[in-house]
Parts: C-alpha cells; sequence; structure tokens
C-alpha cells in the first residue's frame, strides 16, 4: 500500500521498502521529533504566560483603580481649592464673596465642575452667608432712624392710600441715604416696602413697572447692603408671584445654603461630617448635600451629592470607558459583587464611599488580544514547522532521486546488456552453425537466415529505443513539427511491420478514415511511437492474432489506435505501465523486453501535445490509442467514410 502511494507523492517508484522506512524515519527523526517537541515547549510557555498575565492583568486593574481614584482625589481637591483662601470679616464682603465664587453658575443646568451653593464662615466657623439673618450680627447705626420712618407709616395713611404711603417712605428712605437699613431680625426695610407698595398698586399703575425693577435690582445684586438670604428667596417668590421675567442665578445656591445652615442650626460646621441630608423645600425626600470644605476654611463648597457622583463617574469613565472600565461610586460598606469588578475606599476627599471598576470588558478585550497573540505564536511555530517539513521533505525526495537515477542507470545496464546478448548469441550460433557446415542444406540456410534477419531486427529496435530513450532522458530530443497527414505517419509505421504482419497466423487490418486533418507532428517520432504500439500488439498476442489499426477523427485530434487479441494486463497497471523499465506481467508463457517502449510512447505523444489512452481486458486484448490535436487549418472532412486494406 505504501509503496503504491509514496512513489507517485515523490514522483518516482522505490524498489525497497527498507528506503522508503528509512527515508520516512529520515523525516521523523529530523522533522516531526523536533517539531513535537517545539509545540509542546511553545504551548508550556503559553500556558505559563496565561498564567502570568492573568496576575498581571488583575494587577493592571488594581493599578487603574487606583489612579482613578488618585486622579478624582486631585480633581476634588482642585475643586476646593478654587474658593482661594478667603478670610472674610464682614458680612457684606461675605455677600459679594458669594456671588462672586458662584459667578459661573448661571441659570441654565449644572455644569461640571461647578458647585451648586456655598457657604461663606466667619473666621470662627460660623456662617456669615447664606444666614437667615444676617443683620442680627451687624446691624447698621441707620436702623434707628429707619425704624422711626416706618413707624411714621400710619400717619400716613391718614392722607395717602397704602400704595402711595409705602411709596413714600420708599422714596425718604432713599433720600435720606438709608438703603441699609433693617428690622431687627436683619431684613432691609427698604426692599420689603418697595414689595408691599408693588402688591397695593394696581399694574396699569405708571409707578408699578419701575418699582418692580427696582426690586429686581435690589434682589439680584450681592453688593452692600447685603440683603439676609431668607429674605431674598422670599422676595424672588413674590416677585415672580407678581410676573418679573428675571432670573435669580445663585437661587438654588442660595437654597442649599440656608439649607445646610438650618441644618447645622448651633453646631460648629468644620465639625460636621462632608455629607450632609437636608430637605429642600416641598414634601419630596431630602436630598443629600456634600460639603467640600475650601483649603482656607472660610468657604464650603455644596453640591449635590448625586450629581457630584454622577459627574466623577463620568469623569472616570471618560479615561478609562476606552480601555473597556465602568465605573461607579458606592458607599464602602457595598461588598464587590461578582468576580469581574474591583473597589478601593476614596479616602479622605469622599471617605464612606468607594469606587467600584466593572472589570470584565476589559478582561474580556484584553483575554482576547492576548490569545490572538498566543494564535499568532503557534501559527508562526506551525508555519516554521510546515516549512521545516516541506524542506526536509524535498531534501529527502531529491536524496531518492539520485538513488532513483543510480538504480535507472544499473537497471537500464543490465537491461541493455541482457536484451542485446540474447538475439546477439543467436544469430552467432546460428552463423557459427552455418559456417561450420561443410554441407550447408539451402532449406536450412534460407530458414537459419531468416531467423538471423528476424533478430538483427529485434535487435535493430533495440537499439532505437535505447537510443531514443538516452535521448529522452537528456532532454535532446529535437522534434521538427510540420503539419502532417495522419497517413504519412500510417504508411512509414505499416511498412515497417509489413513482411512481419503478413506471416501465416496473424490477422493485421488498417481502417483509415477518409480526408483527416493535418496534425502538426514530427513524422519520425510519431511514427516511432506508433510503430512500438504495433510491435507490442504482435508481442502480447498469442498464435493466432488479430490486430486492427484504426485511424480517425475524434473531435479535435486524430486517434491512432491499435487493438489486439492478446493477453492484456491487470487494468490497475494502467498507469504504470508507462514508467520507464516498468513491465506488467500477464498471463501465458514470459515475453522479453525492456519496458521502454511505452514510456517513449508516452513521451513523444506528450511533447505533441496529445495523449495515451488504453483499454485491456485481462486474456482478451488490449486498446492503445494515441491522440494527437490537428492542426487549425484543417481540410474539410464532410466525406469521413472509412478505406480500409488488410495485410
Ligand atoms: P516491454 O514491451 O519492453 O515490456 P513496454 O513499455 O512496451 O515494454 O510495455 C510495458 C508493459 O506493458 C509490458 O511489459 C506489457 O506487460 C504491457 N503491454 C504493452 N503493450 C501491451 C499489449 N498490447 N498487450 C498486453 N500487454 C501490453
Amino acid at each position: 500500500m505504501l509503496r503504491r502511494l509514496f512513489p507517485s507523492a515523490f514522483g518516482l517508484r522505490l524498489k525497497p521498502r527498507g528506503e522508503l522506512f528509512v527515508s520516512l524515519m529520515a523525516i521523523g527523526l529530523a522533522v516531526a521529533l523536533p517539531a513535537v517537541a517545539w509545540i509542546w515547549t511553545t504551548v508550556r510557555t503559553l500556558d505559563r504566560d496565561r498564567r502570568d498575565w492573568t496576575q498581571e492583568l488583575q494587577a493592571l486593574h488594581q493599578f487603574r483603580l487606583e489612579e482613578a481614584i488618585r486622579t478624582l482625589n486631585a480633581d476634588l481637591k482642585a475643586r476646593a481649592a478654587r474658593a482661594g483662601n478667603p478670610t472674610p470679616s464682614r458680612v457684606s464682603e461675605a455677600g459679594v464673596l458669594f456671588r462672586d465664587l458662584l459667578g459661573d453658575v448661571g441659570d441654565g443646568p449644572p455644569r461640571e465642575g461647578v458647585p451648586d451653593g456655598l457657604l461663606v464662615l466667619a473666621a470662627d466657623g460660623t456662617p456669615l452667608y447664606p444666614a437667615p439673618a444676617v443683620g442680627v450680627m451687624d446691624p447698621p447705626e441707620a436702623d434707628v432712624q429707619g425704624e422711626a420712618l416706618v413707624g411714621a407709616f400710619h400717619q400716613r395713611l391718614l392722607t395717602q392710600s397704602m400704595g402711595d404711603a409705602y411709596l413714600g417712605l420708599v422714596a425718604q428712605l432713599v433720600e435720606q441715604k438709608l438703603e441699609g437699613s433693617r428690622s431687627p431680625s436683619g431684613r432691609l426695610y427698604l426692599p420689603s416696602l418697595e414689595l408691599a407698595a408693588l402688591q397695593q398698586l394696581s399694574r396699569e399703575d405708571a409707578r408699578f413697572e419701575p418699582t418692580l425693577e427696582s426690586l429686581v435690582g435690589r434682589v439680584t445684586r450681592h453688593t452692600a447692603p447685603l440683603m439676609p438670604a431668607s429674605q431674598r428667596l422670599f422676595l424672588w417668590r413674590e416677585i415672580q408671584r407678581l410676573g418679573a421675567r428675571a432670573t435669580l442665578p445663585t437661587e438654588l445656591a442660595e437654597v442649599l445654603g440656608l439649607a445646610v445652615v438650618q441644618e447645622l442650626v448651633g453646631r460648629p460646621v468644620r465639625d460636621q461630617p462632608t455629607a450632609k441630608t437636608v430637605h429642600l423645600s416641598g414634601d419630596g425626600p431630602g436630598q443629600e448635600v456634600w460639603l467640600l470644605p475650601a483649603p482656607g476654611g472660610g468657604v464650603i463648597w455644596l453640591y449635590q451629592l448625586e450629581r457630584l457622583h454622577r459627574e466623577l463617574e463620568a469623569q472616570v469613565n471618560r479615561s478609562l470607558g476606552p480601555q473597556g472600565y465602568r465605573a461607579q461610586l458606592v458607599p464602602q460598606g457595598d461588598s464587590v459583587s461578582g468576580a469581574g469588578s474591583l473597589q478601593a475606599s476614596m479616602g479622605v476627599a469622599l471617605p464612606g464611599w468607594a469606587l467600584r471598576l466593572d472589570t470584565s470588558v476589559a478582561t474580556a478585550e484584553l483575554a482576547g488580544s492576548a490569545r490572538r497573540q498566543a494564535a499568532l505564536q503557534m501559527a508562526s511555530v506551525a508555519s516554521a514547522v510546515f516549512l521545516g517539513a516541506v524542506l526536509s521533505f524535498l531534501a529527502v525526495r531529491r536524496f531518492l532521486q539520485r538513488v532513483r537515477l543510480t538504480e535507472v542507470r544499473h537497471d537500464f545496464l543490465t537491461t541493455v546488456s541482457h536484451e542485446l546478448r540474447t538475439p546477439m548469441t543467436s544469430i552467432r550460433m546460428l552463423i557459427d552453425t552455418l559456417v561450420a557446415d561443410p554441407d550447408p542444406q539451402p532449406d536450412r540456410t534460407r530458414a537459419y537466415l531468416e531467423v538471423v534477419s528476424r533478430e538483427t531486427l529485434r535487435l535493430g529496435r533495440l537499439v532505437d529505443d535505447y537510443l531514443t530513450f538516452a535521448r529522452l532522458e537528456r532532454g535532446g530530443m529535437n522534434y521538427d513539427f510540420q503539419p502532417t497527414a495522419p497517413e504519412t505517419v500510417v504508411e512509414a509505421a505499416v511498412r515497417s511491420v509489413e513482411s512481419r504482419f503478413a506471416a501465416p497466423g496473424c490477422d493485421f487490418r488498417t481502417e483509415i478514415a477518409r480526408q483527416l486533418p493535418l496534425i502538426r507532428a514530427d513524422a519520425p517520432s510519431l511514427t516511432t511511437a506508433l510503430l512500438n504500439l504495433l510491435e507490442n500488439a504482435h508481442k502480447y498476442t498469442g498464435a493466432d492474432k488479430r490486430i486492427l489499426l484504426t485511424v480517425s477523427q475524434c473531435g479535435s485530434t486524430v486517434c491512432f489506435a491499435v487493438t489486439d487479441n492478446g493477453r492484456g494486463f491487470d487494468p490497475r497497471q494502467r498507469s504504470r505501465i508507462f514508467e520507464k523499465f516498468y513491465r506488467a506481467e500477464g498471463p501465458g508463457s514470459p515475453v522479453t523486453g525492456a519496458g521502454l517502449g511505452l514510456h517513449i510512447v508516452k513521451s513523444i505523444v506528450e511533447a505533441h501535445g496529445g495523449r495515451v489512452e488504453v483499454e485491456t481486458t485481462p486474456g482478451e486484448g488490449s486498446r492503445f490509442a494515441i491522440h494527437v490535436p490537428a492542426t487549425s487549418d484543417e481540410s474539410d472532412d464532410s466525406d469521413d467514410s472509412e478505406h480500409s486494406h488488410e495485410t
């Protein structure tokens, strides 16, 4: 089986089994063993790499988490530091500071990095602004006069309407520069009087709009005299009820600030935990506010905790998201859920909170790229092994070719000497007999000479075959292709065998189609090929020979077919009989031969661009057909009737 398979793979015929075995062993030793060892080592290395890599990956995730926490802490520190190091001592300064520090707030949705509110603290840590009643801490001189004027209100009512009475008081306070005048609870009189006047005036009154404008101006201004946040928020709601279309950018900041201050009443602000739950107006659930003290202690930033978390998470996800991580701030006590996440405390900047990093996507992505790398490594090892195998295969093949060449030379010499010696011996024997015969009988002499002639002919054919073979092997066949009539080839071949094929016991016929197209052929070579087929047909048939030579057109080729009723051969050997020196065994007595005839036929026909076909039935006969392509300028062959003749 192996012998049958491998020779075709190696392109040659291996005689000794041992040679094939040794060759396979050589390939095995030279390539397979080192290759297996190499692949095994690579697989082990990759496995170790995978374990190392898993550890490195954990370290990488940990590093990313810590880095994110460091970045967030730095960010919170920077946010706190935005206030600088203010040390306000007066309430009026606190208002300006409040407005200035919140300059970015605007009246749109909260912007990233901008706090929602702030507390301005005095040196002892008590809130200066927003405070429920700022004036209590800092009552101005003018209040006494202010109170006196407001007390005169009822006097005015005797002569004026209520609206006029309020507006009169406003004008008088302005005139006497008593704009900072406050009630004992710290509220400014002037804006309160303006509001009271507006509530009394009809909207059509010419004084309504200017008064409303003036009040809006006072409410939205944070300069001295500073209005307490509670008064500002109260007036603001009233102004809106009166239909003013103004905005108070610091509204949320003041609401938050006031709520926090009310929560902290009586307790030093600095001792408070960082996050406070404060309840904004309305019945909804309380909001958590984050207190972020600025380094100097004069300011505490206020953030709505949920928004701050969203911002910080977004910040981490912006930098780590593309690498496949997802961050979330969770209360520190929460345990890590699942194996694909990692968490660590946020530390001093956000005490009580931890940053949780979902690492599953990053791990999958990195694992994917590691897998690709491993696959690449394996692929390169496999291709190196494959290359090694191919090179070894070629080397072994070359080696076997050399062995085979030596074998061919040896076969050739053995066959040549044997095949030549047989006819030479019989010729010499017959001639010696004739020479030694003192009284030669004409009949016997003639019979001997006929045998000598036959043997000489055989010798000639053998020599011709050897020469042709030698030329083929050297690649030295010089073909002279010419448009040739197929009949020319047939006639030349038939002429050579005529005398022998005409002998009794041989029925030789030819059937040649008319008007065959020309073929592109080297006539002498093609004649040799056809002759070899005819010789074989004669050689491999028994006593009652029936040989038929047909020449016909088959599509674009001209087909020369030789059919005999000889011994045939095993059809499984069909392809092998064209190998040089190959001789198929067949039934009946052995027939001499060198195993070159069909090899020569095939080589010549293939040089003509044609092919050889063979059909055989052991014990019944064979048909060998040569197909040679017709030339393109073929003749008109409408009449394809055949003519035959018998020899
Ligand atoms: P040789 O005839 O010298 O042995 P060939 O190359 O001409 O070498 O033929 C190879 C083999 O093919 C022969 O040994 C023979 O077994 C088989 N063969 C060739 N022609 C015929 C045929 N007409 N009938 C039966 N067997 C044939």
